[in-house]
């Protein structure tokens, strides 16, 4: 039987890559609470990119009762980190599915580490641009706290607050200063409102056009 084209019969790594090769992927990064949900929203709605949150994926699968889904429970009940693999075929399966429809990629929250970057790109591509979503410490800790009044998240607690932010500055900075060195980060002022902030947002966006 003749393949045409070989990367339909291949891995789903390469099939994967194949896809999404032209796609523009965005990675927005910034500590918890800078607004990036925020902003990823209103980049939905203006651009019509997908919004893929890692988190959000991983609570889906969960409830999904997959498989997968069963897996991950185990392994999130007993405290563990999910395995990078795991959090990057999901992403990956998930790009694919809209590869054909999607004018965007926005993966907010991710990467957290270096590493994760790296694999991202062995696995499925590199970014295109970087949002570095940039507010002061005080004004994450502020955000947080208001938003744990109503968001029902376990993390959204005084305690929790300042480990996520320890971890933010030792492990995902130094992801902005490795995407730094290639030109394609874009820093943008979150201390504004939400609208100053789109502002910047869509000067960025716009120029990619
Ligand atoms: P992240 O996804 O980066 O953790 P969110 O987008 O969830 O942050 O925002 C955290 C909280 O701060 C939310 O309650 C949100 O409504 C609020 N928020 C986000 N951006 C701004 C802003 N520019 N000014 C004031 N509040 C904001
Ligand atoms: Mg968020």
């Amino acid at each position: 039987m003749g393949t045409e084209c070989s990367c339909l019969a291949a891995s789903p790594e390469k099939a994967g890559k194949e896809k999404l090769k032209n796609s523009k992927i965005i990675f927005v990064v910034g500590g918890p609470g800078s607004g990036k949900g925020t902003q990823c929203e209103k980049i939905v709605q203006k651009y019509g990119y997908t919004h893929l949150s890692t988190g959000d994926l991983l609570r889906a699968e969960v409830n999904s009762g997959s498989e997968r889904g069963k897996k991950l429970s185990a392994i999130m009940e007993k405290g563990e980190l999910v395995p990078l693999d795991t959090v990057l075929d999901m992403l990956r399966d998930a790009m694919v599915a809209k590869a054909d429809v999607s004018k965007g990629f926005l993966i907010d929250g991710y990467p957290r580490e270096v590493k994760q970057g790296e694999e991202f790109e062995k696995k499925i591509a590199p970014p295109t641009l970087l949002l570095y979503v940039d507010a002061g410490k005080d004004t994450m800790v502020k955000r947080l706290l208001k938003r744990g009044e109503t968001s029902g998240r376990v993390d959204d607690n005084e305690e929790t607050i300042k480990k996520r932010l320890d971890t933010y500055y030792k492990a995902t900075e130094p992801v902005i200063a490795f995407y730094e060195k290639r030109g394609i980060v874009r820093k943008l002022n979150a201390e504004g409102t939400v609208d100053e902030v789109f502002v910047q947002v869509c000067t960025q966006l716009d120029a990619l056009k």
